[in-house]
């Protein structure tokens, strides 16, 4: 299936080297150059070794080798598509929602997904890593909020940190007595599976809150064997995984590719979170599709797979409203809302209006069924 003859021992960061490795067609350099020169490029060997090179639709290739699409921008595209900035209290941190808080440890990644939603905020050039005072007030606000149950390391990724810096922030997190969480959404463990060494895996457990990873993949074939054996390190650690794909065109946009994905997450023992509809990050209109085919998809995923496998189809709300699912809805009013319809008192009988609810085939019931 992988026909890549020149396979590369190091990361490729440069157009010219995606061409020299039979990545990118030669008559694209100066296009790919323009693209380089405004959004980070980096393909891993790990991720090189998952494109079929004879293949010019490949569903790997997609996701990483820059295209001359990415140089305009249609209306609507943002540079900060889900309003970060706007919930940025201090540097590095995003407080969005009353329990859960977004740390931004670092802006690099071992790859460039295409249509990265914080495009403009990773890659080299960008500040590498929060400065030690930064690091500090983000902790300090964490601290002195004590409704954040919850943080979530994210980025740039956080497993491009070593082992020894993880550990210190993992317990710097954990000693804060109202953090119980600590969640890492992460494509190390298949851009680059070697990071996710034993120390590694060691340093992401603490005492004092539970660690959660969320993997980011969008198609089957991301989980190759040695992707499968890091999650497997972490979940044989204790660490529980969950999944985060973007939905994209030309990528994973069928059902049958949807479903594999999710198949293959629920078999290394990760349970499927987010489909997200591709935000609004500039560059990126030929990546996504519409939500109306969005959830045509999941209505088509409800009929094929368990439910074990069904992630959350969500819309990041542009301008910073947060996610709301934006899945098919399968029940409908059949008469008008009265009474009925409320929340029973304690001791009230219940007694519903009806509703029309539809089936995974697409076939409407009635409910409560006439009697
Ligand atoms: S790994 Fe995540 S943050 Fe990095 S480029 Fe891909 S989507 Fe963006």
């Amino acid at each position: 299936m992988n026909k890549i003859a020149r396979n590369p021992a190091t990361t490729l960061r440069e157009p010219a080297q995606l061409i020299a490795h039979g990545l990118a067609p030669a008559a694209s350099l100066s296009d790919l150059e323009q693209v380089a020169a405004r959004y980070a490029v980096a393909v891993t060997p790990d991720i090189a070794a998952l494109i079929d090179v004879e293949d010019p639709d490949d569903p790997i290739a997609r996701q990483f080798i820059p295209s001359a699409e990415e140089l305009s921008s249609q209306p609507g595209e943002d540079a900060d598509p889900i309003g970060d900035h706007a919930h940025s209290p201090v540097d590095g941190i995003v407080h969005r929602y009353p329990d859960r808080v977004l740390f931004k440890l670092v802006h690099v990644c071992a790859v460039y997904c295409r249509f990265c939603f914080r495009r403009e905020m990773v890659g080299p050039g960008k500040a590498t890593a929060l400065e030690p005072a930064a690091y500090h007030a983000a902790l300090d606000y964490i601290r002195s909020h004590r409704e954040i149950w919850e943080v979530i390391l994210t980025g740039g990724d956080p497993l491009m940190l070593s082992p020894r810096r993880l550990a210190e922030i993992m317990a710097d997190l954990a000693a804060i007595d109202h953090v119980k969480i600590i969640r890492l959404h992460t494509r190390v463990p298949i851009a680059d599976p070697a990071r996710v060494s034993a120390e590694m895996v060691a340093a992401l457990k603490v005492a004092g809150a539970t660690t959660w990873v969320a993997l980011h993949a969008n198609h089957a074939r991301e989980l190759s064997d040695k992707a499968r054996a890091a999650c497997a390190a972490l979940i044989d650690a204790g660490i529980p995984m969950v999944s985060q794909s973007v939905l994209l065109r030309g990528v994973n946009d069928d059902a049958v590719t949807l479903e594999s994905l999710m198949r293959a997450f629920v078999e290394c023992r990760i349970k499927p979170y987010y489909l997200h509809h591709g935000d609004l990050a500039p560059g990126t209109a030929h990546l996504r599709t519409t939500l109306a085919h969005g959830q045509e998809l999941m209505r088509a995923l409800r009929g094929r797979v368990s439910g074990l496998c069904q992630p959350d189809y969500v819309l990041d709300i542009p301008g910073g409203y947060g996610k709301a699912p934006v899945g098919p809805n399968y029940l409908s009013q059949a008469n008008s809302f009265s009474r009925a319809d409320s929340v029973p008192e304690k001791g009230e009988p219940v007694s519903e209006s009806r509703y029309r609810v539809v089936d995974y085939c697409g076939d409407v019931h009635l409910y409560p069924p006439k009697s």
